[in-house]
């Protein structure tokens, strides 16, 4: 079989015969020529399938190796229709520290409608096993977690689930299938926000859901078709070549992530780093069973100062949402990204109020190192 860096750029695509371009054109059409009633070549209309999503779909779906993928307008799109494939009174259980979004949705749309979610600390196989109910339908995790990358142990997590007629979702988004397959570990779908490292440069909003297997994306394809949020053309286009660069980026990313969760944890004004990577990680062994990478992903608190005063003097990092793009990106989780989620829920999760979470970009090390360093003496 290819090795990953070389299908993140060929697969999905091969030079078309008409004009034999090698980067794929942007095929706009809306609807395609019949040649008689319900009689087409590949596509009939543009929500259900086009030749740009198409390409892009089948990448993941080589990289995942999953049996096919769903390219959706969003992350919470895809997320959406995952929990739209459910029914009144079924029951999920999630990660305690989802992105918050997923939090959100699930608890403020998804519950409206009788879905039942419990919030469960996934990294302990037991809470998982006390949460399980008779409704039970669906474990969504995340691995590892945003911001404090907790780590599940994905096979054990689908064995259990398995054992009981209970499906796996993983959210793949910090790790890309760079350094890991969740479907070749035993999970049923993966998630991605391709918004963050499969985009990868800040300019287009993605989503996909991949499925092991033929039964799980025809449904899923049903209620994505019928519900509507899917990929446009451009954003097919756009997501295809960032992931053609998305096995350098991602080494880049991690090289930069490693020294620089290195300099944190020796400072003496930083109280915790948390980072995949780092032997001090209290699941670092399953990390390293089931990933071959850690990422660029990495929170950390000040023993005193504020986030305030810290982000004032950065340069190089931005203070921004969103992360996995080639730019250094900053962000306080309790005032952005999880503030939907309430204060008492962060306390139990952990999620500090001063907790400091970085993207760590693919810029020069020596500038990122520099950035944090003064922007540390000034917190
Ligand atoms: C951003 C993100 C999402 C949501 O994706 P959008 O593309 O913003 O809709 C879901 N999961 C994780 C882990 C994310 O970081």
């Amino acid at each position: 079989m290819k090795k990953i860096a070389t299908k993140v750029i060929h697969d999905g695509y091969t030079p078309e015969p008409l004009a034999g371009c090698v980067s794929p054109p942007v095929y706009l059409s809306t609807t395609y020529i019949q040649d008689g009633v319900g009689n087409f070549k590949d596509h009939d209309y543009c929500r259900t399938s086009h030749p740009n999503r198409n390409m892009v779909e089948d990448n993941i779906s080589s990289l995942e190796q999953a049996y096919g993928t769903a390219g959706f307008s969003s992350g919470m799109a895809a997320i959406s229709t995952l929990i739209l494939t459910l029914k009144a009174n079924d029951h999920v259980i999630v990660s305690g520290n989802v992105y918050g979004g997923t939090y959100r949705v699930f608890t403020k749309v998804f519950e409206k409608f009788d879905i039942k979610f419990s919030f469960v600390d996934t990294t302990d196989l037991k809470n998982l096993e006390t949460a399980i109910l008779e409704n039970t339908k669906l474990i969504y995790i995340e691995t590892p977690t945003n911001p404090l990358m907790d780590i599940t142990d994905i096979r054990k997590v689908a064995d259990l689930a398995h054992s009981k007629n209970i499906k796996l979702c993983v959210d793949n988004t910090f790790m890309t299938p760079i350094f890991q397959k969740p479907i070749t570990l035993g999970a049923d779908y993966v998630i991605h926000s391709a918004t963050k490292y499969l985009g990868g440069h800040s300019d287009v909003l993605g989503g996909f859901l991949s499925c092991s297997n033929k039964e799980d994306l025809e449904e899923v394809r049903f209620v994505q078709n019928s519900c509507g949020a899917v990929l446009s053309a451009f954003d097919s286009w756009l997501i295809l070549r960032g992931i053609k660069t998305l096995s350098v980026r991602m080494l880049a990313h991690q090289q930069n992530a490693i020294k620089v969760a290195d300099f944190l944890e020796s400072h003496d004004k930083v109280s915790k780093v948390f980072y995949s990577g780092l032997k001090s990680h209290f699941n670092y062994e399953i990390g390293l069973s089931q990933t071959s990478g850690f990422g660029g992903m990495l929170s950390f608190e000040l023993k005193s100062g504020t986030p305030e005063n810290f982000l004032k003097s950065l340069k190089i990092f931005t203070l921004a949402e969103s992360l996995g793009a080639v730019e250094s990106l900053v962000s306080v989780p309790a005032l952005m990204t999880h503030a939907s989620v309430p204060k008492e829920q962060r306390e139990i999760l952990g999620i500090a109020d001063g907790l400091i979470r970085l993207s760590v970009g693919i810029e020069d090390v020596e500038d990122i190192l520099e950035d944090l360093k003064l922007a540390i003496d000034q917190a």
